[in-house]
Protein backbone atom coordinates (compact mmCIF):
# COMPACT_ATOMS: atom_id res chain seq x y z
CA UNK A 1 0.00 0.00 0.00
CA UNK A 2 1.06 3.68 -0.94
CA UNK A 3 2.40 5.76 2.19
CA UNK A 4 0.07 8.41 2.42
CA UNK A 5 2.01 10.04 5.06
CA UNK A 6 3.22 14.25 3.13
CA UNK A 7 6.07 15.13 1.50
CA UNK A 8 8.00 17.54 3.32
CA UNK A 9 9.67 20.51 1.11
CA UNK A 10 11.75 22.76 3.55
CA UNK A 11 13.03 25.35 1.86
CA UNK A 12 15.12 27.75 4.21
CA UNK A 13 17.33 31.04 3.13
CA UNK A 14 19.95 32.38 4.58
CA UNK A 15 19.60 35.82 6.30
CA UNK A 16 16.22 36.78 4.50
CA UNK A 17 13.88 38.74 7.48
CA UNK A 18 10.31 38.80 6.90
CA UNK A 19 10.35 42.56 6.48
CA UNK A 20 11.25 41.83 2.52
CA UNK A 21 8.56 39.47 1.65
CA UNK A 22 5.19 41.09 -0.15
CA UNK A 23 3.20 38.67 2.10
CA UNK A 24 4.11 39.97 5.25
CA UNK A 25 3.98 43.58 4.47
CA UNK A 26 6.84 44.53 3.02
CA UNK A 27 7.60 47.87 1.74
CA UNK A 28 10.27 47.43 -0.02
CA UNK A 29 10.04 44.72 -2.62
CA UNK A 30 7.52 41.78 -3.85
CA UNK A 31 7.49 38.30 -3.70
CA UNK A 32 5.01 36.84 -6.02
CA UNK A 33 6.06 32.90 -5.80
CA UNK A 34 6.54 33.21 -1.69
CA UNK A 35 2.89 34.87 -1.59
CA UNK A 36 1.89 31.54 -2.93
CA UNK A 37 3.04 29.70 0.02
CA UNK A 38 1.35 32.30 2.20
CA UNK A 39 -1.92 32.75 0.14
CA UNK A 40 -2.47 28.99 -0.34
CA UNK A 41 -1.65 28.45 3.53
CA UNK A 42 -0.60 30.28 6.88
CA UNK A 43 1.81 32.99 7.21
CA UNK A 44 3.25 32.85 10.93
CA UNK A 45 3.86 36.40 12.44
CA UNK A 46 5.31 35.08 15.93
CA UNK A 47 8.25 32.88 14.65
CA UNK A 48 11.76 33.40 16.71
CA UNK A 49 14.87 31.97 16.57
CA UNK A 50 16.64 30.81 19.85
CA UNK A 51 19.82 32.25 18.92
CA UNK A 52 19.90 34.54 15.66
CA UNK A 53 23.08 33.46 13.64
CA UNK A 54 23.46 30.98 11.02
CA UNK A 55 25.59 27.78 12.22
CA UNK A 56 23.35 27.66 15.90
CA UNK A 57 19.90 28.20 14.42
CA UNK A 58 20.66 25.48 12.14
CA UNK A 59 21.72 23.27 14.43
CA UNK A 60 18.62 23.58 16.71
CA UNK A 61 16.34 23.34 13.76
CA UNK A 62 17.61 19.70 12.97
CA UNK A 63 17.64 18.63 16.34
CA UNK A 64 15.09 20.20 18.20
CA UNK A 65 17.33 21.29 21.24
CA UNK A 66 18.78 24.44 22.71
CA UNK A 67 22.21 25.14 22.06
CA UNK A 68 23.71 24.46 25.00
CA UNK A 69 22.28 21.51 24.72
CA UNK A 70 23.69 20.38 20.94
CA UNK A 71 26.73 21.90 21.57
CA UNK A 72 26.53 24.52 18.62
CA UNK A 73 26.76 27.41 20.26
CA UNK A 74 28.64 29.80 17.82
CA UNK A 75 29.60 30.57 14.16
CA UNK A 76 32.54 28.22 15.29
CA UNK A 77 31.34 25.55 16.58
CA UNK A 78 30.56 22.50 14.58
CA UNK A 79 27.99 19.90 14.85
CA UNK A 80 28.52 16.28 15.91
CA UNK A 81 26.73 14.20 13.07
CA UNK A 82 25.89 11.56 15.50
CA UNK A 83 23.49 13.51 17.19
CA UNK A 84 19.43 12.74 16.64
CA UNK A 85 18.33 14.81 14.00
CA UNK A 86 14.62 15.13 12.42
CA UNK A 87 15.90 13.81 8.89
CA UNK A 88 17.67 10.48 10.59
CA UNK A 89 14.11 9.85 12.16
CA UNK A 90 12.31 10.72 9.30
CA UNK A 91 14.21 8.17 6.99
CA UNK A 92 14.41 5.65 9.96
CA UNK A 93 10.60 5.79 9.16
CA UNK A 94 10.82 5.17 5.56
CA UNK A 95 10.96 8.94 4.38
CA UNK A 96 13.32 9.38 1.38
CA UNK A 97 15.53 12.52 2.46
CA UNK A 98 17.54 15.12 1.07
CA UNK A 99 19.66 18.60 1.58
CA UNK A 100 20.70 20.30 -0.97
CA UNK A 101 22.76 23.94 -0.36
CA UNK A 102 23.77 25.49 2.57
CA UNK A 103 24.73 23.50 5.66
CA UNK A 104 27.59 25.49 7.49
CA UNK A 105 27.71 22.90 10.05
CA UNK A 106 30.92 21.34 9.62
CA UNK A 107 32.96 19.56 7.08
CA UNK A 108 34.66 16.13 7.00
CA UNK A 109 33.34 12.89 8.91
CA UNK A 110 32.42 13.94 11.78
CA UNK A 111 30.71 16.78 10.64
CA UNK A 112 29.33 16.09 7.36
CA UNK A 113 25.84 15.75 6.73
CA UNK A 114 24.36 12.24 8.02
CA UNK A 115 20.42 10.87 7.63
CA UNK A 116 20.30 11.76 4.07
CA UNK A 117 19.87 9.38 0.92
CA UNK A 118 21.32 12.61 -1.09
CA UNK A 119 23.49 15.63 0.23
CA UNK A 120 24.58 17.82 -2.11
CA UNK A 121 26.09 21.09 -0.14
CA UNK A 122 28.52 24.23 0.00
CA UNK A 123 31.54 24.13 1.73
CA UNK A 124 31.16 26.77 5.00
CA UNK A 125 29.32 30.47 3.51
CA UNK A 126 29.27 29.14 -0.14
CA UNK A 127 30.14 31.12 -3.61
CA UNK A 128 27.16 32.81 -5.25
CA UNK A 129 28.86 32.72 -8.70
CA UNK A 130 29.51 28.95 -9.85
CA UNK A 131 29.89 27.48 -6.34
CA UNK A 132 31.62 24.35 -5.62
CA UNK A 133 29.91 21.58 -3.80
CA UNK A 134 30.73 18.83 -1.62
CA UNK A 135 28.76 15.30 -1.69
CA UNK A 136 29.94 11.88 -0.65
CA UNK A 137 32.38 11.46 -3.81
CA UNK A 138 34.28 14.78 -2.87
CA UNK A 139 34.22 18.83 -4.32
CA UNK A 140 33.39 19.87 -7.51
CA UNK A 141 31.98 23.26 -9.22
CA UNK A 142 28.54 24.06 -10.83
CA UNK A 143 28.48 26.56 -13.26
CA UNK A 144 25.77 28.99 -12.74
CA UNK A 145 24.39 30.97 -9.92
CA UNK A 146 24.16 29.62 -6.53
CA UNK A 147 20.35 29.92 -6.38
CA UNK A 148 19.51 28.59 -9.39
CA UNK A 149 22.09 25.46 -9.35
CA UNK A 150 20.40 24.65 -5.70
CA UNK A 151 17.12 24.77 -7.19
CA UNK A 152 18.16 22.78 -10.22
CA UNK A 153 19.81 20.22 -8.04
CA UNK A 154 16.50 20.03 -5.79
CA UNK A 155 14.29 19.67 -9.34
CA UNK A 156 16.33 16.82 -10.34
CA UNK A 157 16.72 14.81 -7.14
CA UNK A 158 12.84 15.08 -6.83
CA UNK A 159 12.46 13.77 -10.28
CA UNK A 160 14.56 10.81 -9.82
CA UNK A 161 13.70 10.13 -6.42
CA UNK A 162 12.06 6.75 -5.17
CA UNK A 163 8.29 7.65 -5.85
CA UNK A 164 6.44 4.67 -3.29
CA UNK A 165 8.35 6.69 -0.64
CA UNK A 166 7.43 10.25 0.87
CA UNK A 167 10.37 12.36 0.51
CA UNK A 168 11.88 15.60 2.92
CA UNK A 169 14.00 17.23 1.14
CA UNK A 170 15.80 20.29 2.72
CA UNK A 171 16.50 22.95 -0.07
CA UNK A 172 18.71 25.91 1.85
CA UNK A 173 19.85 28.74 0.11
CA UNK A 174 22.96 30.51 0.49
CA UNK A 175 21.65 33.75 -0.38
CA UNK A 176 20.82 36.39 0.65
CA UNK A 177 23.54 36.51 3.05
CA UNK A 178 26.36 38.70 3.15
CA UNK A 179 28.09 39.87 0.01
CA UNK A 180 24.78 39.99 -1.19
CA UNK A 181 25.97 39.36 -5.51
CA UNK A 182 23.36 39.21 -7.60
CA UNK A 183 22.62 37.03 -10.71
CA UNK A 184 22.52 38.47 -13.63
CA UNK A 185 18.90 38.57 -14.42
CA UNK A 186 18.24 40.88 -11.61
CA UNK A 187 21.47 43.03 -11.62
CA UNK A 188 19.51 46.29 -12.61
CA UNK A 189 16.45 45.51 -11.05
CA UNK A 190 15.64 48.62 -8.96
CA UNK A 191 18.14 50.81 -11.04
CA UNK A 192 16.10 53.51 -11.86
CA UNK A 193 14.03 54.20 -8.35
CA UNK A 194 14.76 54.61 -4.81
CA UNK A 195 13.92 52.22 -2.01
CA UNK A 196 12.44 54.02 0.83
CA UNK A 197 14.60 53.86 4.16
CA UNK A 198 13.15 51.93 7.50
CA UNK A 199 11.69 54.24 10.10
CA UNK A 200 14.80 53.80 12.46
CA UNK A 201 17.55 54.30 9.45
CA UNK A 202 18.64 57.18 12.05
CA UNK A 203 18.82 55.77 15.63
CA UNK A 204 21.09 57.46 17.62
CA UNK A 205 21.06 54.31 20.14
CA UNK A 206 20.02 56.51 23.17
CA UNK A 207 17.48 55.41 26.20
CA UNK A 208 19.02 51.49 25.49
CA UNK A 209 22.20 49.44 27.16
CA UNK A 210 25.79 50.29 25.62
CA UNK A 211 25.05 47.24 23.66
CA UNK A 212 23.29 48.56 21.06
CA UNK A 213 25.58 52.28 20.66
CA UNK A 214 28.47 49.81 20.37
CA UNK A 215 27.78 47.37 17.50
CA UNK A 216 29.84 47.59 14.76
CA UNK A 217 27.16 46.67 12.06
CA UNK A 218 26.10 50.05 10.75
CA UNK A 219 25.76 50.98 7.40
CA UNK A 220 26.95 54.15 7.22
CA UNK A 221 30.25 53.28 9.49
CA UNK A 222 31.12 49.57 8.72
CA UNK A 223 30.22 48.52 5.61
CA UNK A 224 33.20 47.73 2.99
CA UNK A 225 33.74 48.16 -0.40
CA UNK A 226 33.12 44.47 -0.71
CA UNK A 227 29.58 45.36 0.18
CA UNK A 228 29.68 48.06 -1.96
CA UNK A 229 30.90 46.40 -5.13
CA UNK A 230 32.14 50.30 -5.52
CA UNK A 231 34.07 53.10 -4.00
CA UNK A 232 31.82 55.59 -2.21
CA UNK A 233 31.79 58.59 -4.59
CA UNK A 234 32.96 61.54 -3.90
CA UNK A 235 31.34 65.15 -2.41
CA UNK A 236 28.86 63.34 -0.54
CA UNK A 237 27.43 64.80 2.90
CA UNK A 238 27.55 62.01 5.50
CA UNK A 239 23.90 61.98 5.31
CA UNK A 240 24.14 61.71 1.80
CA UNK A 241 26.79 58.88 1.89
CA UNK A 242 24.73 56.67 4.62
CA UNK A 243 21.68 57.10 1.99
CA UNK A 244 23.53 56.02 -0.92
CA UNK A 245 25.19 52.84 1.01
CA UNK A 246 22.23 51.78 2.13
CA UNK A 247 20.56 52.03 -1.44
CA UNK A 248 23.59 49.77 -2.60
CA UNK A 249 22.92 47.54 0.30
CA UNK A 250 19.44 47.18 0.13
CA UNK A 251 19.22 46.84 -3.84
CA UNK A 252 21.35 43.90 -3.96
CA UNK A 253 20.01 42.56 -0.63
CA UNK A 254 16.35 42.67 -2.99
CA UNK A 255 18.06 41.26 -6.35
CA UNK A 256 19.44 38.29 -4.42
CA UNK A 257 15.30 37.82 -2.65
CA UNK A 258 14.13 38.57 -5.99
CA UNK A 259 16.02 35.40 -7.81
CA UNK A 260 14.81 33.14 -4.78
CA UNK A 261 11.60 33.96 -5.35
CA UNK A 262 11.78 32.93 -9.14
CA UNK A 263 13.56 29.70 -7.76
CA UNK A 264 10.32 29.10 -5.17
CA UNK A 265 7.87 29.58 -7.96
CA UNK A 266 9.63 26.55 -10.17
CA UNK A 267 9.87 24.54 -7.14
CA UNK A 268 5.99 24.92 -6.44
CA UNK A 269 5.27 24.42 -10.39
CA UNK A 270 7.12 21.18 -10.15
CA UNK A 271 4.32 20.11 -7.51
CA UNK A 272 1.74 21.33 -9.17
CA UNK A 273 2.81 19.57 -12.91
CA UNK A 274 3.13 16.63 -10.60
CA UNK A 275 0.29 16.91 -8.66
CA UNK A 276 1.97 16.82 -5.85
CA UNK A 277 0.16 19.92 -4.28
CA UNK A 278 -2.32 18.28 -2.03
CA UNK A 279 0.68 16.03 -0.72
CA UNK A 280 3.06 18.30 0.16
CA UNK A 281 4.00 20.33 3.00
CA UNK A 282 5.58 23.35 1.48
CA UNK A 283 8.15 25.45 4.02
CA UNK A 284 9.29 28.81 3.37
CA UNK A 285 11.67 30.41 6.09
CA UNK A 286 14.97 31.72 7.15
CA UNK A 287 17.65 30.64 9.87
CA UNK A 288 17.14 33.77 11.33
CA UNK A 289 16.09 37.68 10.48
CA UNK A 290 18.08 40.74 9.50
CA UNK A 291 18.35 44.42 10.20
CA UNK A 292 17.37 45.89 6.51
CA UNK A 293 19.14 49.24 7.82
CA UNK A 294 16.50 49.06 10.50
CA UNK A 295 18.63 50.81 13.48
CA UNK A 296 20.78 52.05 11.07
CA UNK A 297 22.36 48.08 10.99
CA UNK A 298 22.79 45.51 8.94
CA UNK A 299 23.73 41.78 10.28
CA UNK A 300 21.07 40.03 13.42
CA UNK A 301 22.33 38.55 16.50
CA UNK A 302 20.79 40.90 18.92
CA UNK A 303 17.81 39.65 20.29
CA UNK A 304 15.67 43.04 18.72
CA UNK A 305 12.41 42.04 17.05
CA UNK A 306 14.10 41.97 13.27
CA UNK A 307 16.80 39.82 13.84
CA UNK A 308 14.76 37.25 16.48
CA UNK A 309 11.35 36.85 13.77
CA UNK A 310 11.85 34.31 11.27
CA UNK A 311 9.34 34.24 7.71
CA UNK A 312 7.68 30.93 8.12
CA UNK A 313 5.07 30.14 6.10
CA UNK A 314 3.75 26.75 5.09
CA UNK A 315 1.13 25.47 2.90
CA UNK A 316 -0.16 22.03 3.39
CA UNK A 317 -3.82 21.93 2.00
CA UNK A 318 -4.71 18.72 3.70
CA UNK A 319 -4.93 20.07 7.05
CA UNK A 320 -4.58 24.18 6.17
CA UNK A 321 -6.94 26.91 5.63
CA UNK A 322 -5.64 29.01 3.05
CA UNK A 323 -4.91 32.50 4.00
CA UNK A 324 -4.45 32.01 7.58
CA UNK A 325 -2.56 34.59 9.40
CA UNK A 326 -1.15 33.30 13.24
CA UNK A 327 -0.13 35.31 15.88
CA UNK A 328 0.73 32.21 18.18
CA UNK A 329 4.68 31.87 19.22
CA UNK A 330 6.34 29.31 17.54
CA UNK A 331 10.36 28.53 17.18
CA UNK A 332 12.79 27.29 15.29
CA UNK A 333 13.14 24.71 17.97
CA UNK A 334 9.67 23.24 16.78
CA UNK A 335 10.22 22.20 13.34
CA UNK A 336 11.50 18.76 14.19
CA UNK A 337 8.93 18.10 16.40
CA UNK A 338 6.24 19.57 13.72
CA UNK A 339 7.88 17.43 11.01
CA UNK A 340 8.05 14.12 13.32
CA UNK A 341 4.05 14.51 13.75
CA UNK A 342 3.01 15.12 10.34
CA UNK A 343 5.00 11.92 9.69
CA UNK A 344 3.62 9.95 12.34
CA UNK A 345 6.96 9.28 14.17
CA UNK A 346 6.69 9.80 17.51
CA UNK A 347 8.65 12.30 19.35
CA UNK A 348 11.81 11.69 21.20
CA UNK A 349 11.42 13.03 24.77
CA UNK A 350 14.88 14.66 24.74
CA UNK A 351 13.50 17.55 21.60
CA UNK A 352 12.67 20.42 23.72
CA UNK A 353 10.24 22.06 21.49
CA UNK A 354 6.56 21.42 20.36
CA UNK A 355 4.82 20.73 17.37
CA UNK A 356 2.00 22.84 16.77
CA UNK A 357 0.93 21.04 14.09
CA UNK A 358 -2.56 21.86 15.79
CA UNK A 359 -1.95 25.47 15.35
CA UNK A 360 -1.34 24.92 11.44
CA UNK A 361 -4.86 23.47 11.64
CA UNK A 362 -6.22 26.42 13.33
CA UNK A 363 -6.77 24.58 16.74
CA UNK A 364 -4.42 26.42 19.22
CA UNK A 365 -3.90 24.13 22.45
CA UNK A 366 -4.73 26.45 25.81
CA UNK A 367 -0.99 25.59 26.99
CA UNK A 368 0.63 26.84 24.33
CA UNK A 369 3.40 29.09 25.08
CA UNK A 370 3.31 32.59 25.50
CA UNK A 371 7.10 33.45 25.89
CA UNK A 372 10.46 32.30 24.89
CA UNK A 373 14.18 32.13 26.03
CA UNK A 374 17.13 33.10 23.83
CA UNK A 375 20.54 33.17 23.75
CA UNK A 376 23.10 34.93 21.81
CA UNK A 377 26.51 33.10 22.45
CA UNK A 378 29.41 34.73 20.57
CA UNK A 379 30.46 37.54 22.64
CA UNK A 380 31.70 40.34 20.25
CA UNK A 381 33.04 38.36 17.40
CA UNK A 382 32.88 39.73 13.74
CA UNK A 383 30.27 42.72 14.69
CA UNK A 384 30.78 43.52 17.86
CA UNK A 385 27.50 42.68 19.49
CA UNK A 386 27.35 41.71 23.45
CA UNK A 387 26.57 38.10 24.48
CA UNK A 388 23.30 38.23 26.20
CA UNK A 389 20.12 36.55 26.69
CA UNK A 390 16.55 37.12 27.58
CA UNK A 391 12.79 36.82 27.90
CA UNK A 392 10.07 37.54 24.90
CA UNK A 393 6.62 37.19 26.22
CA UNK A 394 3.62 38.52 23.84
CA UNK A 395 3.62 41.99 25.30
CA UNK A 396 7.38 42.78 26.40
CA UNK A 397 11.10 42.09 26.13
CA UNK A 398 13.48 41.33 28.84
CA UNK A 399 17.19 40.83 27.75
CA UNK A 400 20.02 40.68 29.88
CA UNK A 401 23.60 41.46 28.60
CA UNK A 402 26.30 39.10 30.59
CA UNK A 403 28.81 40.42 28.36
CA UNK A 404 31.40 37.77 28.60
CA UNK A 405 32.99 34.79 26.26
CA UNK A 406 32.47 32.10 29.00
CA UNK A 407 35.20 30.48 26.80
CA UNK A 408 32.94 30.14 24.01
CA UNK A 409 34.15 29.33 20.35
CA UNK A 410 35.05 32.22 18.65
CA UNK A 411 34.15 34.66 21.18
CA UNK A 412 36.15 37.57 22.05
CA UNK A 413 37.45 37.28 25.66
CA UNK A 414 36.60 40.90 26.93
CA UNK A 415 34.56 41.51 29.94
CA UNK A 416 32.00 44.40 30.59
CA UNK A 417 29.84 45.31 33.48
CA UNK A 418 26.67 43.48 32.67
CA UNK A 419 23.46 45.95 31.89
CA UNK A 420 19.59 45.30 31.35
CA UNK A 421 17.23 46.10 29.00
CA UNK A 422 13.26 45.99 28.82
CA UNK A 423 11.09 46.89 26.19
CA UNK A 424 7.05 47.54 26.50
CA UNK A 425 6.71 46.17 22.97
CA UNK A 426 2.95 47.54 22.17
CA UNK A 427 4.19 51.09 23.25
CA UNK A 428 7.41 51.04 21.26
CA UNK A 429 7.45 48.43 18.74
CA UNK A 430 10.96 49.73 17.83
CA UNK A 431 12.59 48.76 20.89
CA UNK A 432 13.66 52.14 21.40
CA UNK A 433 13.24 53.33 24.63
CA UNK A 434 14.58 50.72 27.26
CA UNK A 435 12.15 51.31 30.24
CA UNK A 436 13.97 48.91 32.96
CA UNK A 437 14.68 51.57 35.25
CA UNK A 438 11.13 53.18 35.12
CA UNK A 439 9.71 52.42 38.63
CA UNK A 440 6.12 52.36 36.93
CA UNK A 441 7.70 48.80 35.31
CA UNK A 442 9.45 47.73 38.69
CA UNK A 443 6.84 44.93 38.96
CA UNK A 444 7.22 44.03 35.40
CA UNK A 445 10.90 43.50 35.55
CA UNK A 446 10.58 41.05 38.44
CA UNK A 447 7.68 39.00 37.17
CA UNK A 448 9.82 38.60 33.62
CA UNK A 449 12.92 37.73 35.81
CA UNK A 450 11.30 34.83 37.57
CA UNK A 451 9.30 33.56 34.37
CA UNK A 452 13.25 34.07 32.00
CA UNK A 453 14.45 32.14 35.29
CA UNK A 454 11.83 29.43 34.70
CA UNK A 455 12.83 29.00 31.28
CA UNK A 456 16.08 28.52 31.74
CA UNK A 457 15.54 26.38 34.34
CA UNK A 458 12.89 24.24 32.45
CA UNK A 459 15.42 24.17 29.22
CA UNK A 460 18.76 23.07 31.49
CA UNK A 461 20.55 26.07 30.65
CA UNK A 462 22.70 28.22 33.65
CA UNK A 463 21.79 31.70 34.55
CA UNK A 464 25.09 34.71 34.76
CA UNK A 465 23.24 37.34 36.38
CA UNK A 466 25.52 38.95 39.00
CA UNK A 467 22.95 41.72 40.62
CA UNK A 468 20.23 38.89 41.85
CA1 LIG B 1 21.95 33.18 8.62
Amino acid sequence: MKDKRPNILFIMSDDHASHAMSCYGSRINETPNLDRISEDGVRFDNCFCTNSICTPSRATILTGTYNHINNVTTLASRMDNQLQTFPKLLRQSGYQTAIVGKWHLGQGPEHEPTGFDFWRVLPGQGLYHNPIMIDKDGKREHKGYVTDVITDMSLNWLKERDKSKPFCLLCHHKAPHRHWEPDEKHAHMYDDIDIPEPPTFNDDYSNRASAAEAAAMRVDRDMNERDLKMPVPEGLTKEQEKSWKYQRYIKDYLRVVASIDDNVGRLLDYLDEEDLTEDTLVIYTSDQGFFLGDHGWYDKRFMYEESLRMPFIVRYPREIEPGTINKDMVLNLDFAPLFLDLAEVDIPDDMQGRSFRKILQGDTPDNWRTSMYYRYWMHKAHHNVYAHYGIRTMDYKLIYYYSDALSQPGAVDETYEPEWELFDLNKDPYELNSVYDDPAYAHIVKELKDEMHQLQSDVGDERYEKDK
